[in-house]
């Protein structure tokens, strides 16, 4: 936490260096990104075809139709979105995140656009993904929490970031997992710690990046086990790819 805290007073200090260029970035409200690095992060236009559920892209191109990936069917979750493809800039972005717990105007005004525009009517609490505790001991924060605090103070929705609990640590998207190996090692993980206060709720979960959907899965099959009404997810990023 003191690493972080001083991380931060240091990016207010001195000028933010670009994460894939290395040039000066001029505008402190692009974050970690310079303009030109910007142009090119794959920010979401709304004309790609997605799955209609888990916001897979599945097409660069428009599609008239409703279009479902099929592998996401079922999950728990109602829907998911991000604010573009995990690779390039937003992929540096998350990285960033997870050394630095700060949302830059820029991220923070892309999420405020996706949850208008998909969950904000709906949403009455945020609740971040969290962590396990040895995680969160390594790091000093949760990013999704810190994601989520972004979002509430744009929109003055609620987070609820102490009743939903990561109960024991599991390996993160460890590349030598196949997709159900993954998927059992996040099974259980989760547990709602005060079900009173997610009774009814229309919940959007926030989580920096969408994998293969297991993480999000089992949040929501707990959160709605415990009364939540509807449980959306957004994130920054969604991978590029579903993972096998
Ligand atoms: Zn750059
Ligand atoms: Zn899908």
């Amino acid at each position: 936490m003191i690493n972080s805290a001083a991380n931060l007073l240091l990016s207010l200090v001195y000028p933010e260096q670009c994460r894939i260029c290395r040039r000066e970035v001029h505008d402190r409200k692009d974050g970690v990104l310079c303009s030109e690095c910007w142009k090119s992060a794959e920010v979401y236009t709304g004309l790609e075809t997605k799955c209609e559920k888990c916001g897979l892209m599945l097409s660069t191109s428009e599609s008239l139709y409703e279009t479902y990936c099929r592998s996401c069917d079922d999950h728990a979750y109602d829907s998911a979105r991000a604010v573009g493809t995990y690779r390039g800039g937003l992929a540096a972005i998350v990285l960033h995140l997870k050394t630095e717990p700060h949302v830059s105007p820029r991220v923070a005004k892309l999420l405020d656009l996706v949850f208008r525009d998909n969950y904000q009517a709906s949403t009455t609490l945020f609740v971040p993904v969290p962590l396990s505790g040895k995680r969160f001991k390594e790091r000093g924060f949760n990013q999704a929490a810190v994601i989520a605090r972004s979002m509430s103070k744009t929109t003055s929705i609620p987070v609820d970031e102490n009743s939903l609990v990561r109960t024991r640590h599991t390996p993160m998207h460890r590349a030598a997992m196949d997709k159900k190996a993954r998927e059992k090692s996040v099974e259980d993980a989760f547990e709602v710690r005060r079900p009173k206060l997610i009774d009814g709720q229309h919940i959007t979960l926030v989580d920096d990046i969408f994998t293969s959907g297991a993480t999000a899965h089992y949040c929501a099959a707990k959160l709605k086990e415990s009364g939540a009404a509807t449980v959306n997810v957004l994130t920054i990023a969604h991978a590029a790819i579903r993972l096998k």
